[in-house]
Formats: structure tokens, sequence, C-alpha cells
């Protein structure tokens, strides 16, 4: 930027759509210059699963209604981003395109090709902090590396300073002409979505403001009884932030600033939230430092794992959640239904699909990544090789989740089994009957089926997962 510069600033939003704690958006408002927001239907959003692009397309839509309660507005634009990037700067003269950075591979090599093509061409392409809390080239162990274990990586950033988010701009300066925009409906969002959408819809919280919402409710409210309840699925007691996270409608600086102030007040719980946040944190260091953590064994000493990679019929029933195990096809459902799963259902029903079923890890990622209105790349390819075992950190293979003592220990009266799965309830609830109209058509289902048998009896997975596994040393 040259002195005096008096350019707009395009400014391209992409899973950051928030005002506050939002530095690339504080830094411009301060510029003194015209801010264009920009977000583009591009070849990283293009590759997103259906669930994912359903809910990217409402944050989308409610920041733009944001934006123009500002008196701006959200240019929406379709294609490669560079080459929309460019004709957007020919159209509108500006000097600079900035944006927030990210970190998994996709991104990454998106962003690259943006940035040295710009700079090449006397631009200012700029990429800022905001999506962690920390960059993941700052946080180091002793010897100078990343970490690849959790606990070290907790206490070492425990005490450090996170900076204090920016407020949300009063206004942003207008650029003389608006270019012209796509408009949102026509990017057919939620085409993949089958009959999903209006089923999913009910359960999505969109946008900044339910989100800090949120975060004020659940540190009233939930906070103190957070380490002791977050395990039980039936139980309003976690955050529920991932999803507000996942598309930027909320910033981590904040959430770590609201829960440092409740733990100085000595609130029970604040830890072991914060704790969750830099579980996150470690998620989106490993994909910047091991982006193989995506698409393939984090420890290659797992590529010969007999892992069957076949899209079978068994693998339906698991994405139906009519694998005959109530636990696991509660939680099965409550993903088809809700757009989000429980964490410890994430952990169960990753673990009965990759130990007792034998199947690869990458396929409970796909459908997660294709189902998930929280789906994060970096959370969900950490948490597929943790519950399988090829990742760092991960839970050891021969830890096998017993779903049946999961379900004694975690939903002991059965509420969650009840909940999700009509044909097991004595009074099917309307999620468990939501499940019927969230479903494809082609799946065939109806309340009124019979229970399945196990595709896997739990004794008999065990076994041959641990065999398998005793096979392999
Ligand atoms: P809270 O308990 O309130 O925790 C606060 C925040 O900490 C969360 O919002 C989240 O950002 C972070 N957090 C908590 N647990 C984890 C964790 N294990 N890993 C990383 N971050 C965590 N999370 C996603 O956001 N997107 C995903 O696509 C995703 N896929 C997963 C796949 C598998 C197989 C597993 C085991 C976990 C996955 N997780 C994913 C992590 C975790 O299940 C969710 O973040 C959590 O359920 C969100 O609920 P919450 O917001 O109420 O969390």
């Amino acid at each position: 930027m040259q002195a005096g510069d008096t350019s707009p600033i395009l400014l391209w939003f992409r899973r950051d759509f928030r005002l506050s704690d939002h530095p690339a958006l504080a830094e411009a408002a301060r510029q003194g210059r015209p801010v264009i927001p920009v977000c583009i239907l591009d070849e990283v959003v293009e590759g997103y699963g259906a669930a994912p692009k359903w809910r990217w397309g409402e944050a989308v839509a409610h920041f733009s209604k944001t934006l123009q309660a500002l008196g701006s507005r959200l240019i929406l634009r379709r294609g490669r981003a560079l080459g929309v990037l460019q004709q957007l700067v020919q159209e509108t003269g500006a000097g600079d395109v900035w944006w927030t950075r990210a970190y998994d591979p996709d991104a990454i090599a998106r962003d690259t090709d943006v940035k040295s093509t710009l700079q090449g061409s006397d631009i200012v392409a700029r990429s800022f902090p905001g999506l962690v809390l920390f960059e993941p080239w700052t946080v180091t162990t002793k010897a100078g590396g990343f970490f690849k274990v959790y606990s070290p990586m907790w206490r070492a950033v425990r005490g450090t300073d996170v900076p204090v988010p920016d407020p949300a701009p009063r206004s942003l300066m207008s650029p003389a002409n608006w270019p012209v925009s796509d408009h949102l409906d026509t990017w057919a969002l939620g085409a993949a979505m089958n009959r999903g959408a209006g089923v999913l819809a009910q359960f999505a919280c969109v946008g900044e403001g339910r989100a800090h919402d949120r975060l004020t409710t659940f540190l009233a409210a939930r906070v103190d009884d957070y380490a002791k309840n977050r395990d039980f699925p039936s139980m309003d007691a976690t955050s529920r932030l991932s999803e507000n996270l996942a598309w930027g409608e909320i910033g981590p600086r904040t959430i770590w600033h609201a829960g440092q102030r409740v733990l100085q007040e000595g609130r029970q719980g604040a830890e072991k939230f914060l704790k969750e946040l830099v579980w996150r944190e470690f998620a989106h260091h490993l994909i910047y430092h091991t982006p193989h953590i995506v698409t393939d064994n984090w420890r290659p000493e797992w590529d010969s794992f007999p892992w069957s990679e076949e899209e079978d019929v068994d693998v339906l029933r698991w994405k139906q959640g009519r694998t005959g195990i109530p636990l696991v096809d509660a939680a099965m459902r409550e993903l088809y239904v809700t757009g989000t799963m429980h964490n410890r259902g994430r952990m169960i029903v990753g673990s009965y699909l990759t130990k007792h079923m034998m199947t690869h890890w990458r396929i409970g990622q796909r459908w997660f990544q294709d189902c998930l209105i929280d789906w994060d790349p970096a959370a969900n390819a950490m948490g597929w090789q943790w519950v399988a075992g090829s990742g760092p950190d991960a839970a050891p293979y021969f830890r096998v989740f017993n779903p049946e003592t999961q379900a004694s220990k975690f939903d002991g009266d059965r509420t969650y089994i009840n909940t999700f799965v009509a044909e097991l309830s004595p009074q099917p609830s309307p999620q468990g009957l939501a499940f019927y109209q969230a479903c494809p058509q082609g799946w065939a289902l109806c309340p009124s089926d019979l229970y399945p048998n196990p595709v896997v009896e739990l004794a008999e997975g065990r076994r041959r997962a641990l065999d398998a596994y005793a096979a392999r040393e």
C-alpha cells in the first residue's frame, strides 16, 4: 500500500462470518479506505459435503444481512478464487486483497496461488490471524518442533497471552460503486441435501448474535457442571459452539477470554472447557504441520492394517443408524437429524466402524464431512485418526469402546437411545421420527421397521479387531 492510497480493499470472507474478533476486518476498517466484502463459491467450497455446504450458505446469508445493517454489502461471486479476485480487482480498482488465514491443505494450496499471483501484479495480498488462538508456527516444543502430543501443548499455551478480541467496527466505508453480486439462491447450496435441509434447519443456530448468546448461556448456566456432565449425550451440558466456530461466527479469542474470566471467578469446569478449546487448536496445528493427516494414516505403520475400504451394505447400515447396536444407531441418527453428534457419540461410532467393523477411518471421515454442520477439516481428521489409533496422541487400537458398557455408563436411563431410535422407544420422540423425514427416499426406511440384529456382534467384533492388531505387530 502506498501512503495516501485510497483504493478499495477487497476483504475476502471464507469461514469467518463475523464482525467482532476479526483482525482483518478491524484493520481494514481502520484504514480510511473503502472496504468491499467478498464471498466466493470457489473450488474449495464446491468440494464441501452436502450439510457443510448448506450450512455455509446459511452463514453467508446471515452475514450478508449483518453487513447490510452496517451500511455495507457482501459481494457474492462464483468461480476459481484467483480468477474471481483478479476480475474484482479489475472492476473495482482495489489495491489490496485481504483474508483470514486457514491451515488445511486445500485452503493453503488455493491461498498460496492467490497470494503469489496477486503480488506478482502489484496487488497487496495479505493474510491475517483469526481462525485459531496461536499461529501454528508460534507454539513449539523445547526442541523447536510442533507438538505431537496434546497435554504438553496445553501446558505450554495455558498461560500464554492471547490478544484481546477487536470489537466489531461501527461502520465500513463503501466504494463509490458497488460491483454486481450473484444472488445466493442461484447457488442452490442445499441441492445435495435430498430431503434433509428442512429438518436440519430446525437445529442449526446461525449467526454471530446467536453464537454469542450460546457462549453467554453456557458460561452462565452450564460451565460449573461441564466437567461432570459433558460425557452424557442426552444432557445439554456442552457449549455447542463447534457449529459457530466452524463457520467463524464467533472467534476463538472471544471464547478464550470469556472462559478465562469465569476461570478467574473460580467457576468449576472453566479450565476443562478451555482445555477442549485447545484440542481444536491442536487439530489446526497438526493439519498445518502434517497435512497428510487428512488423507493418510498419520502413522505410516498403519498402512498395512487390513481395514476394508469397501462402501458395502454394512457400511450403509452404519450410515443409516441400523447397525443393531442401539447407542451407535442413536448417535448416527442424531447426526442425520441434527447435523451434529455428541462428542462421546463420535468416539463410539468411530470405534465401532474402525474396530468392530474393521472399516477404514476414511469412510467415516467422509460421511461426517457430508453430514456435519460443524464440519471442520482439522478436527474431523484428527478425531477419526484418534479413534482409529493411527493418529498422533491417539487412543490405542486395543482400547475398543464397548457400546453396551458406554450406554450403561453414559445413557443409563436410555434417554438418548429413546430420543433417536424410534423403533426402540415406547413413545417415539419428534427427533426420532424426524430421522425418517431427513433421510433419503432411496433408503426406504420407516418407523415401523423391525429393529435389526447387529451388523457385527460386540464380542466377535472385538476379538477380530484385536487379532488383526496382534497380527500386525
Ligand atoms: P464443547 O465440549 O463445548 O467444547 C468447546 C469447544 O472445544 C468445541 O466447540 C470445539 O471447538 C472444541 N473441541 C471440543 N472437543 C474437541 C475435540 N475432541 N477435538 C477438537 N476440538 C474440540 N469437531 C468439530 O468442530 N468439527 C468436526 O468435524 C469434528 N469431527 C470429529 C470427528 C470425530 C471422529 C471426533 C471423535 C470428534 C470430532 N470433533 C469435531 C470434535 C468434537 O466432537 C466436537 O468439537 C464437539 O462435539 C463439539 O461440541 P461442543 O461445541 O458442545 O464442544
